[in-house]
């Protein structure tokens, strides 16, 4: 089973050959934005929200004394069975901590946003960078 770092190396290595080939190769240019979005997804994907919070991982100690929010996390899902699906888990772990992050702004602000100030392009890209970024961690796991 790869651990922490050989999943984020494995990432990392993959993300910018795939950027790397795509801009040079001229398949797909990305606006300066896009690459940021894409980057902050698949950096948040690969660090923080990964498949192995199913379990006491490095990836679930790194979330510090926020770890407690993962905790029910930990509880719900089997190590290494449906999170570690290669789509349903990435969309669960975005599922979760969504509804965690809202419903700390909804403590804050007594209300839930009425609309981002953020382009839906941008969102479906950082999304996308989680989503890439958990696929790559399944694959590997499937593979060593
Ligand atoms: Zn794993």
């Amino acid at each position: 089973m790869p651990g922490y770092n050989r999943h984020r190396i494995f990432n990392y290595i993959i993300f910018f050959a795939i950027v790397f080939v795509l801009y040079y190769k001229n398949i797909f240019s990305f606006t300066p934005g896009m690459l940021l979005a894409i980057g902050l997804g698949f950096y948040i994907g690969t660090e923080f929200l990964t498949p192995d919070l199913d379990t006491n991982s490095t990836a679930y100690k790194r979330w510090g004394r926020l770890k407690i929010l993962m905790l029910p996390y930990k509880w719900l899902f089997t190590h290494r069975k449906s999170s570690h699906d290669i789509l349903y888990g990435a969309i669960v772990r975005i599922l979760y901590i969504s509804v965690i992050i809202l419903g700390f702004y909804y403590l804050i602000f007594k209300s839930l946003p009425q609309e981002l100030d953020l382009s839906p392009v941008y969102g479906i890209i950082f999304l996308f960078g989680i989503i890439s970024a958990n696929a790559l961690h399944v694959i590997l796991d499937k593979i060593m």
